[in-house]
């Protein structure tokens, strides 16, 4: 049903199974009613949370049973709406999420064979991400709890990440070093044990992933190529260029991409101009590019992980983010972690990018731990604040931050 309000507002849409109303305002304006008749369900299984993530450009919800079996996790990808600016427009993406959420949400419920009656917690992701992004996921969650009268919670999406490893693997041994290597994150955690963190270091410029993204554009590979790189290095040779492994060095574990994916340009474009474009390079050229530029990104990811695991005397090691799903970045950390005897767990391929089960899980983990954090006085945040109390944490990217002051 679709009908217009004073002029200003432009969209009712209502979603009778969740009884979810949705007013769109042409101002940018916008918020979620929700009417429904639920009252909290009784339920004699392990508690179903339902997860909602909206931080970048993946609209994703899922149902998760107690804190770890997935009933559901539907993705439902911008991918195709950003893909000719080469990047995320947050605009754009904002407008897709109050698109689809709905039929997201409903879509996760049916496939899990459940109703929003079954639902004992809403989990949601807070921050970081963008801005705007989070503002919808994080409004339609609470107006939904509130509608329905369940329990919600707001939880990291960093920490998110980490526990899609935990909900992957059923033994991890703790205390575990923890990477976050994704589009927008490189991180590194030491997690004395799931939810008790010390930061240990972090990219002081970009992240791998989106590294990997800009060096795909630049073989004239088509948006989001991580993945295209990935398979076109594995026709090269790795050995082939050597690319700078930045801040390889023993002294902390902070990493840096930036300088990479100019030596990368370089390489591809020739010093001083436009020399040639990445689709006019030969293919055998572009795979030896694409395999040398893996090898000199994940080596510092692979080292720092390890020297970390061994001066703390971590248990294990845990990779996960986009970028985890690698094959290349798996066997590098399988071989070097092998002769050092420490073992690497790493989230199953599809909670590696962005979803809504590893923020499910995670809600009902911190529920059950943490009931305080089951509320909805809380607020989304772009930046890292919303990740939970953090032994050592210092902003990698302050000291850049202040010199372009
Ligand atoms: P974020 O949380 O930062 O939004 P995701 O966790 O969804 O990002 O990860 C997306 C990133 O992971 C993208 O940069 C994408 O290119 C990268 N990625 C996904 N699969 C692979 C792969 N197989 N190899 C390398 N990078 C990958
Ligand atoms: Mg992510």
């Amino acid at each position: 049903m679709s009908r217009q309000i004073e002029g200003s507002f432009l969209a009712l849409t209502c979603k009778s199974r969740l009884g979810i109303c949705r007013l769109l305002g042409q101002d940018g304006w916008w918020l979620f009613l929700c009417v429904s008749e639920h009252t909290e369900g009784s339920v004699d299984r392990p508690m179903l949370t339902l997860g909602i993530e909206t931080s970048c450009d993946e609209t994703s919800a899922a149902v998760v049973e107690g804190e770890r079996r997935i009933l559901s996790n539907i993705v439902a990808s911008q991918f195709d709406l950003h893909r000719k600016y080469g990047g995320v427009v947050p605009e754009l993406a904002c407008r897709r999420h109050i698109e689809v959420i709905s039929q997201t949400v409903e879509t996760a419920l049916d496939e899990a064979g459940v109703t929003t009656d079954d639902v004992g917690l809403i989990s949601v992701v807070k921050g970081p991400g963008l801005i705007g992004a989070l503002l919808i996921g994080v409004a339609f969650g609470k107006s939904l709890a509130r509608s329905l009268g369940t329990r919600i919670i707001g939880v990291n999406h960093v920490e998110a990440h980490l526990y899609s490893a935990v909900m992957s693997n059923e033994r991890i041994p703790f205390p575990a070093v923890g990477l976050v290597v994704s589009g927008g994150h490189t991180m590194l955690f030491l997690m004395e044990d799931f939810g008790k963190y010390r930061w240990l270091g972090g990219t002081v410029d970009d992240a791998v992933g989106e590294a990997g993204d800009k060096v795909a554009t630049l073989l004239g590979l088509p948006y989001l190529g991580g993945p295209l790189v990935e398979k076109l290095a594995l026709k090269g040779n790795p050995r082939a260029i050597t690319f700078p492994r930045a801040m390889i060095r023993r002294t902390n574990y902070d990493f840096s991409y930036a300088g990479l994916k100019t030596a990368v340009l370089y390489h591809v474009k020739g010093y001083g101009g436009s020399r040639r474009d990445g689709d006019t390079v030969a293919d055998a050229e572009r795979a030896d590019i694409a395999a040398s530029y893996q090898a000199a990104a994940f080596e510092p990811l692979v080292k720092k992980t390890l020297w970390a695991a061994e001066e703390l005397a971590a248990q294990s090691a845990v990779v996960c983010g986009g970028v985890s799903r690698n094959r290349t970045l798996r066997e590098m950390f399988a071989a070097a972690a092998s002769k050092r005897g420490i073992p690497v767990f790493f989230p199953a391929d599809e909670l590696c990018t962005d979803n809504a089960a590893m923020v499910a899980g995670l809600g009902a983990w911190r529920a059950a731990r943490f009931p305080d954090e089951v509320t909805s006085d809380f607020d989304a945040f772009p930046n890292f604040e919303t990740f939970p109390s953090l032994e050592g944490f210092r902003d990698p990217r302050a000291k850049r931050k202040e010199k372009q002051r």
